[in-house]
């Protein structure tokens, strides 16, 4: 109830939140409290945690940040949620976000932009801009997110918390609503990388119901936070620290790689030479997979149907035009371009060839260290409605972040210390396939 207060107070102002499920957080606590008494409790019994609003949630709406399933309510949960369900942790509800999560500052939410806790003016960032607001201004202790190109990591920074993208595979996608498959990846956002560590170790493991969800056995990742770092060779690519990288981040960033070789660390420069190819590649292959997944809406099976139409064609068209925001529109329009015959091998079967390009560079670049550091984005929060009527400058802006989810590899951002106008900023730790232990060790350690 504490939580519930909290968000009751602020969700006003910060927007942080889509749905409240008061009665189902307060049946959900009481049973918490029954299977303490009783011995059975799982163990994030009563732990009060939200879920992005693209986890389906049986009973709950699931919104996905738009006016095309402001009426869905999934018949049933998602993995992840059901995992954090059996072991007792209580959803409070479910987090504002960029519509079908295309976006980096949340202001493409069909139910308002969220506000960043540390400056009402500015963007939390995004698309998990909701989850990281809550857990920023105290709404909530832990909240789960996705990240496509960078949308748990860079509000995560943008706000001061710390989140976890992990490997592709480790989180089921099952009831997650997608966005661009091959790149979709459940993660958790909590204040601390301890925090982190504890829900995700209730997220991942394999799934059937996700045709890419891995078979691995359970890892624990609450086991390695307390290794000391002695010996970590972290690798800090040159071309994450060139021009774009505004003169404060970079100081905030250089003071925690001070930190980290204090504790024990190492660095060397490596490079990653095909840095420049990630936005233009990324910006093809997710529009692409964007265009086929939400083909999927269409006002016959379930969310928004236009209300009046002469044939079948007209109904589709209407509730699509009427249901769907600007940006989700722009990128199915790209999506459908860059697929259609005459412009695939042009278009999307490079944008492949460049994507395994990417990915060989981490691999090569891995060769030298351990993890990998860096920036989580050029710069911190910016003004709302900045950027909002430029597409293309925000897509510049997830230069450090897309290239990993090309490369299907785990990171994290950690709060690095504040801006020259004192807004969070966010360093970001890049591992290997499986290193999220390494990462959440060393993360653990710098805070
Ligand atoms: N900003 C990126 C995009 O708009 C990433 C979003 C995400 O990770 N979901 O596609």
């Amino acid at each position: 109830t504490d939580y519930l207060a909290r968000i009751e107070a602020q969700n006003p102002t910060i927007n942080a939140f889509i749905t409240v499920d008061r009665d189902g957080a307060l049946a959900a606590a009481d049973q918490a409290d029954v299977a303490i008494a009783a011995g059975t409790a799982g163990p994030l019994a009563g732990l009060p945690i939200a879920h992005k609003d693209l986890f389906c949630t049986e009973g709950v709406l699931t919104t996905c940040g738009s006016k095309i399933l402001a009426n869905f309510v999934s018949p049933y949960d998602a993995h992840v949620v059901s995992q954090l369900k059996a072991a007792g942790a209580v959803s409070l509800g479910k987090t504002n976000m960029d519509e079908f999560a295309m976006g980096s500052t949340n202001e493409s939410s069909a139910y308002g932009a969220v506000k960043n806790p540390w400056n009402l003016s500015r963007v939390p960032g995004g698309s998990s801009g909701g989850s990281a607001a809550a857990v920023a201004a105290g709404m909530i202790p832990a909240c789960t997110g996705t990240d496509t190109g960078g949308s748990i990591r860079q509000p995560a920074g943008l706000c001061g918390i710390t989140g976890i993208k992990p490997t592709y595979g480790t989180v089921s996608r099952y009831g997650m609503i997608a966005y661009a498959s091959s790149l979709d990846q459940g993660g958790s956002m909590a204040h601390t990388a301890e925090d982190c560590a504890l829900l995700l170790n209730h997220m991942v493991g394999f799934d059937a119901r996700d045709s890419t969800s891995l078979d691995r056995p359970a890892e624990d990742y609450l086991h390695d936070l307390h290794r000391p770092l002695s010996g970590v060779r972290i690798g800090l690519p040159k071309e994450y620290f060139g021009d774009g990288l505004a003169a404060d981040v970079r100081e905030a960033i250089e003071n925690s790689l001070a930190e980290l070789r204090k504790l024990g660390a190492t660095t060397v420069e490596v490079s990653l030479p095909n840095t420049h190819l990630a936005i233009p590649a990324y910006y093809v292959i997710a529009p692409a997979e964007a265009s086929s997944n939400l083909s999927r809406f269409d006002g016959v099976r379930y969310g928004h149907r236009a209300s009046e139409y002469k044939d079948l064609a007209e109904m589709y068209a209407k509730s699509r035009a009427e249901g769907f925001g600007a940006e989700v529109k722009r990128r199915i329009l790209v999506g459908a371009y860059v697929l259609s015959h005459g412009y695939y091998d042009a278009y999307y079967i490079k944008a492949q060839q460049l994507r395994r390009l990417i990915a060989q560079d981490f691999q090569q670049a891995l060769t030298q260290c351990d993890i990998i550091a860096g920036p989580v984005a050029p710069t911190a929060a910016w003004g709302l409605g900045q950027m909002a009527d430029d597409p293309v400058q925000m897509y510049l802006a997830d230069i450090y972040t897309i290239a990993v989810n090309l490369a299907g590899l785990p990171a994290l951002s950690t709060p690095a210390g504040f801006s020259a106008d004192n807004m969070p900023v966010g360093l970001q730790l890049i591992g290997n396939y499986f290193g999220e232990a390494r990462l959440l060790n060393v993360a653990h350690q710098l805070q």
